[in-house]
């Protein structure tokens, strides 16, 4: 037969060149309906497989990931995306009244106009935050090149967006003054880096890269503030 995919004649399971299954499954509604359900529920792939391999086992699925086991997970970068999209919509369903006055004039306070801005563009500026993450740690650890680290640190700051989520209820703080983001996100660089060296190396190296982030993330925030209230 001839693959329908990359046209290579073959009379395998699976074509030989490219990995097209031979008998394609005619698109129905139910299978359009069951793909995109297990995109999200299946366990060994897919979304909560990362979220289940990240919170156990961070380690493992970042060195299947690096070294081109990549099959069964879920891309870094669209599961930064996925999160910081779960993130923003709890964040507009749950109004308590007053609360989201208060985390307004909380995020207002860094200087309004840089609050405004990255209020308005979270998403962007959440998502971008992995060069900066990145930047922390490819000078802490060496091990992984520049590309590599966004790739790990796509997975870790999506991780630690949904464990802010139960920061933002227990503490009602948006997500960039959420201590269980930072926390999170130090315990994961530590798990996923810590065969690199002793163990309280490691833990300190972690702290370090977290707050070099943190560092960076408050100097862009000034930085859109002192460009949002010059005028032009
Ligand atoms: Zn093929």
């Amino acid at each position: 037969m001839i693959c329908i995919n990359c046209k290579n004649e073959h009379s395998e399971k699976f074509c030989p060149n490219c990995g097209q299954k031979s008998e394609v499954q005619k698109i129905t509604f139910r299978s359009i309906l069951n793909d995109a359900f297990s995109t999200v529920t299946n366990m060994d792939k897919g979304l909560l497989f990362n979220v289940k391999s990240l919170l156990l086992n961070p380690e493992e699925i970042v060195n299947d990931y690096i070294l081109g086991k990549r099959k069964h997970i879920f891309n870094p970068i669209s599961f930064l995306i996925i999160t910081i999209s779960i993130y923003l919509i709890v964040d507009s369903l749950i109004v308590v009244p007053g609360q989201k006055q208060e985390i307004d004039s909380q995020i207002y306070s860094v200087g309004y106009e840089a609050g405004k801005f990255i209020k308005n563009n979270f998403k962007y500026f959440w998502i971008l935050s992995i060069i900066w993450l990145s930047f922390s740690t490819r000078i802490i650890f060496r091990q992984y090149n520049y590309a590599e680290h966004l790739a790990v640190n796509s997975f870790v700051i999506g991780q630690a967006t949904l464990a802010g989520l139960i920061g933002f209820v227990l503490f009602r703080q948006p997500l960039l003054f959420n201590p269980i983001i930072y926390i999170f996100i130090t315990w994961m660089i530590y798990k996923i880096h810590k065969a690199q060296g002793k163990k309280l190396d490691v833990f300190f190296q972690s702290v370090a890269a977290t707050l070099l982030f943190f560092i960076q993330l408050l100097l862009i925030t000034v930085f859109i503030g002192i460009i949002g209230n010059y005028n032009w």
